[in-house]
């Protein structure tokens, strides 16, 4: 399990899913914490509190920060990724619609399963994310498909703040996102595709259950 100094998550990063929040693609990434304490590990049941009657799955790509980044250009950022894991930022839709920040849509318990990382493949932009609940495929995005892609993200966030090694970041969900319920099972896989095959990089499938 990762114990990152924090998660830095990134808001609207894929055009489709922007859109279909009624919202515009921002012109600078939009950045926000996940508290570490919200980390779930694979096959841990995610808990639907009870101030939130709209909990959703964002299936996403993350990013564990493998050396010291602050200030850095985006060329320096790809060699100080350590690895790569899936990742779901899990989110109270309601309650970050009616709070004027997110940290408690973004922040309970559980709320952000994390499957074991693998290293991270020479060229980035093949990677994609796919989600998947009990079974039926609900989101499919490519790095390729980012408004800002991975180092311009990590040196857009190192120059408000350090990322220590360990740091997770992750880097926006595609469209498709959608309510959990009770009884079911969400899956996220990141895969690195190639001409002969669909390798899985990462994985992270948990239940869902309420919270009693
Ligand atoms: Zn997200």
């Amino acid at each position: 399990m990762l114990s990152p100094s924090k998660i830095v998550c990134v808001g609207r990063n894929y055009v489709e899913h922007a859109r279909e929040l009624g919202n515009e693609v921002p012109k600078e990434p939009l950045i926000f914490l996940k508290p570490p304490s919200s980390l779930l590990a694979p096959g841990r049941p995610i808990l639907l509190p009870r101030q939130s009657q709209q909990v959703e799955f964002e299936g996403e790509i993350g990013v564990v920060i493998g050396a010291r980044l602050r200030r850095a250009e985006p060329a320096e950022c790809r060699s100080s990724i350590r690895g790569i894991v899936a990742a779901n930022d899990v989110t109270a839709r309601d309650l970050q619609r009616s709070d004027s920040q997110w940290t408690r849509a973004k922040g309970f318990d559980t709320f952000c399963p994390v499957g074991e990382m693998a290293p991270a493949p020479d060229d980035l932009t093949t990677l994609e994310v796919v989600t998947r609940v009990n079974g039926s495929e609900r989101q499919r995005g490519r790095v390729a498909d980012m408004a800002f892609d991975i180092p311009a993200l990590l040196a857009y966030i190192s120059a408000v703040m350090t990322l220590e090694p360990g740091d997770l970041v992750l880097t926006g969900t595609p469209a498709g996102v959608g309510t959990l319920s009770a009884g079911d099972e969400v899956e996220v896989e990141v895969v690195a595709p190639s001409a002969d095959s669909r390798a899985t990089v990462s994985r992270v499938r948990n239940p869902v259950v309420e919270l009693r």
